[in-house]
């Protein structure tokens, strides 16, 4: 298997076939959509150069992990400060400089703040919480695979990410260095893989998979890529949201090389839209990228119509589409971002026939226990005898459809 295209046959290390220019055609959104996306802020980073701010090692390496960097950046709240100190054995705080200048440095309830300061909600463990919520190391074959559909996996490649979200349903692995998927579980990852035909579709997480190089990441698909049965994968990230610098030109140019590649992000307020998001989606489209959006749906942040229409028509000018909404699972420690099912419900009523049916993502709840992704929008049928069908319309109209 041809894994490692930067070396010859005999060792030396020469261009890689993916480095080679990009084909002039660029394509660039006409002015004024591009006018929406403003540049995220520089808030307490105003001195660093444009070169180190769009660097993203300068930006991994700059990460807040401790109160006294965070106190540059933001007011913090004796609340927060004391949260920071309680959870920080449970759960660490990573945030990039990119995304912290994002939150509003006076405002508690800032949605890009909820989602990267700790709270002391985190500390509340509600009745219903469970320690592995989706039951996703019960239907592991091998460490690192978690196999519930029958065509499809999830593969864990890594517990890194640029920030930790505060509503992570992996909270009890990611940001644990012992819990990091090893290279011998990534090998024995796609040997399972390779010997279960019935897998088509592999669904590249972790953990954010391009917390990895490109190089390990060109081996990674590069394999997955070498095996008949694989017709396509997807890399569910966060860095489009987090990290948009991270979306390089060459690792652009190596993932043309594995196509079809999916790309599954996860913007949950229409804040975290900026011209960097913009411009890292546009670069992962150009090069041929299908990508959707996965939103959670978290109390205080997104739980409202009004900003989930905002959020995706702003994904939809960005070429992302809404893909699914979830019901904020029963991870431990984030009961404090749970709203009710019927809330999601109102939104995807508030967005079906009141806008494009691509703004419509499906709105599903994790199923405890491994019963997987349910959907749960809401019912358009009224009721329905023999050949005889009553269907309310997206105003509230109610129609008689006969079967032939
Ligand atoms: C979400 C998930 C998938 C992918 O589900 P789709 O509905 O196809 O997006 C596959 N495996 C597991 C274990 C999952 O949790
Ligand atoms: S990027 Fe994903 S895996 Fe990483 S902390 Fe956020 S929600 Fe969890």
């Amino acid at each position: 298997m041809n894994g490692d295209p930067a070396k010859t046959a005999n060792g030396d290390a020469t261009t890689r076939e993916w480095e080679a220019p990009l084909a002039p055609a660029e394509i660039r959104p006409v002015p004024h959509i591009q006018a929406r996306f403003p540049p995220g802020p520089r808030s307490a980073w105003t001195e660093v150069s444009e070169g180190q701010w769009n660097d993203w090692h300068w930006q991994q390496r700059e990460r807040i992990t401790g109160l006294d960097q965070l106190e540059k950046v933001i007011r913090v709240t004796d609340e927060e400060r004391r949260a920071c100190v309680e959870t920080g054995d449970q759960f660490h705080m990573g945030i990039t400089p990119y995304y912290a200048a994002l939150m509003d440095p006076e405002d508690p309830h800032c949605p890009v703040r909820l989602q990267s300061v700790p709270t002391m909600g985190e500390l509340f463990a509600s009745p219903a919480d469970l320690e592995d919520p989706l039951a996703e190391d019960r239907d592991m074959p091998v460490p690192g695979i978690t196999h519930r559909y029958p065509d499809r996996v999830l593969f864990y490649t890594t517990h890194n990410c640029p920030v930790y979200c505060r509503h992570c349903t992996r909270k009890r692995k990611v940001a644990d260095p012992t819990s990091a998927a090893a290279r011998k579980q990534v090998e024995d990852g796609l040997d399972y893989i390779t010997l279960h035909r019935e897998i088509r579709d592999v669904v590249i997480s972790g953990g954010d998979p391009l917390s990895l190089s490109d190089d390990r990441l060109d081996y990674i698909l590069g394999r997955l890529r070498a095996i008949p049965h694989v017709e396509i994968f997807r890399l569910g990230t966060r860095n489009v949201v987090t990290l948009p610098q991270r979306i390089t030109d060459d690792l652009c140019r190596m993932l043309r090389k594995h196509q079809p590649v999916y790309v599954n992000t996860h913007f949950n307020h229409p804040k975290e839209c900026t011209a960097e998001a913009f411009e890292a989606a546009r670069k992962l489209a150009d090069a041929g990228c299908v990508i959707g959006n996965q939103m959670v749906l978290l109390k205080g942040v997104n739980d409202d119509p009004k900003t989930v229409l905002e959020l995706n028509h702003k994904l939809l000018m960005m070429r992302v589409r809404p893909y699914y909404i979830y019901q904020c699972d029963l991870a431990k420690g984030i009961s404090h971002f749970r709203t009710p099912i019927e809330t999601g419900r109102k939104i995807i009523r508030a967005l079906r026939g009141h806008t494009s049916g691509l703004a419509v993502p499906y709105f599903v709840v994790d199923a405890p226990e491994g019963g997987g992704k349910i959907p749960v929008n809401p019912d358009y049928v009224v009721r329905h005898e023999g050949k005889k069908w009553v269907l309310r319309n997206y105003a509230g109209k109610e129609f008689t459809y006969y079967e032939p």
